[in-house]
């Protein structure tokens, strides 16, 4: 079922979700549902998005969902990184469509999770999949990349960023 996105703003954004129990396990499948479908949605709406945070639409749970060339369902993951190399990107968000911001994000990290079958996975990324989930992991901590900003000038307006190329 597609689900309202929580909007920048709202304190439930701002919160630590609590970890996946197995007492939540025969909820799993109807959550990833529900994941994939509001995705699928702000992707017809705003051409873009590859993975929600289970509190964006207001799952208090450590899930995220990602559809790049299959669906991942990452339960519980613990992210680490093999090096300190950072580098800038232009961050975006279904939590704020239309604004970007500037942050810094680690090249490289490793992310172990448990997937929807209950193995245990581990992902090694980098780049684009790195960033992307740094975003993604930082919503089941409360944080949005706006508290990430590098500067005053990192927030900027997607016509600003239209007009800027
Ligand atoms: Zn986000």
């Amino acid at each position: 079922m597609v689900k309202e996105i929580l909007k920048l703003g709202n304190p439930a954004l701002y919160e630590i979700s609590a970890p996946v129990t197995a007492e939540d396990a025969p909820m799993l499948r109807a959550w990833a549902d529900d994941l994939h479908d509001t995705l699928l949605d702000y992707r017809k709406t705003y051409g873009a998005g590859r993975a929600v945070a289970a509190p964006q639409i207001g799952i208090k749970k450590r899930i995220l969902y990602m559809l790049t060339d299959r669906e991942y369902v990452i339960i519980n993951p613990v992210m680490s990184f093999p090096d300190d190399e950072l580098y800038e990107v232009l961050d975006d968000c279904m939590s704020f469509p239309g604004l970007c911001v500037r942050v810094m994000r680690h090249k490289r990290a490793v992310l172990n999770y448990t997937d929807i079958e209950g193995r245990a996975q581990t992902m090694e990324l980098e780049g684009d999949l790195s960033e992307l989930l740094q975003h993604e992991y930082d919503h089941l901590d409360g944080i949005l990349a706006t508290m990430r900003a590098i500067d005053e000038k990192s927030l900027i307006m997607m016509q600003m960023k239209r007009d800027l190329q």
